[in-house]
């Protein structure tokens, strides 16, 4: 287990030295454990390997996660990355695998729009719902879906603020800057409502809309939460059109596997609305997930009969 960690670590401080790489959600998902692995180190165990042996992992993962790791933003454009991973408040997510995400429902999509599988069942519980309400004065349409982290980069890199003293940091506040952005994942959409009514998409008026404040009071119930509430501490804008996936319960199908990869956010930044109250993170990540690839949900190891 020690050794996982180790391994862990010495991979991700390669991979934030090296920038963009295609499997960052191993990278997330390494976090994860090596904090875990930090914080199990510093509980008292009565099992707990001899004290020396201790001593020097503890020391090693310090002086591992104590260097000053950078991210590439855009190109010849470096941002620090904080020790838990996040480049301008935003936590590190990797690509959803390409297998895994298939289109929206049909009708929903204003552009291209692709999911993941798991999510389906309740997007089509939600908009059936929502277009049988009449409360919703309107419909509910995909304005962005799943976006690789390339995509991201050509959506955070361009049109910056020039006249800002730090563009990307500007331009964080309210896109997520490549490699950390819930889109990748595939389990996130931004809505737009139709007819707009002279409220252009994703902006902070969408809130108003009565579309807007049905999804409010109805998407937890189908497994959805908005991920940056108004005066969230992460920094980022308040977006109303903005939600993930984690499933209506631990137990739903494909639920696991979101609520891995969105557990540090749950458990540090809240969304509002959310699903569910979220307990702790040592509880729901445990070490033994370092070398589960992203696209495999996890379960639970099987206990050995002697
Ligand atoms: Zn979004």
């Amino acid at each position: 287990m020690i050794l996982q960690a180790e391994g862990a670590v010495a991979r991700l401080v390669d991979r934030q030295a090296g920038g963009l790489v295609d499997d960052q959600s191993l990278a997330v998902d390494e976090q994860y454990a090596v904090a875990m692995h930090v914080k199990r180190l510093a509980t008292p165990c009565p099992f707990a390997p001899e004290p020396a042996a201790m001593r020097r992992v503890t020391l090693f993962i310090a002086a591992s996660i104590a260097v000053p790791a950078q991210a590439q933003v855009c190109a010849g454009a470096a941002a620090s990355m904080a020790s838990d991973g996040r480049v301008y408040g935003h936590l590190p997510y990797g690509d959803a695998a390409p297998s895994e995400l298939v289109p929206a429902p049909a009708g929903f999509a204003l552009n291209a729009c692709l999911v993941r599988r798991d999510m389906i069942p309740d997007l089509e519980r939600l908009l059936a719902a929502a277009q049988g309400d009449p409360a919703v004065m309107g419909q509910l349409r995909g304005l962005s879906c799943h976006r690789s982290i390339i995509r991201q980069a050509s959506v955070f890199c361009r049109d910056h603020p020039d006249a800002s003293a730090d563009p990307d940091a500007t331009r964080a506040i309210s896109v997520a800057p490549p490699g950390h952005s819930e889109h990748s994942t595939g389990y996130a959409i931004d809505f737009a409502v139709r007819p707009a009514n002279g409220c252009p998409d994703a902006e902070a008026c969408m809130a108003a809309t009565p579309a807007a404040r049905w999804l409010v009071a109805n998407a937890p119930r189908f497994g959805f939460e908005l991920s940056f509430p108004g005066g969230n501490r992460q920094n980022v804008k308040w977006e109303p059109w903005h939600w993930r996936w984690v499933g209506t319960s631990a137990a739903a199908p494909g639920a696991a596997r979101a609520r891995f990869l969105f557990a540090k956010a749950r458990d540090q930044f809240p969304a509002d609305p959310a699903v569910d109250r979220v307990v702790t993170i040592p509880s729901i990540t445990p070490i033994t997930y370092v070398t589960v690839p992203p696209w495999v949900a996890p379960k639970p190891p099987k206990k050995r009969r002697r």
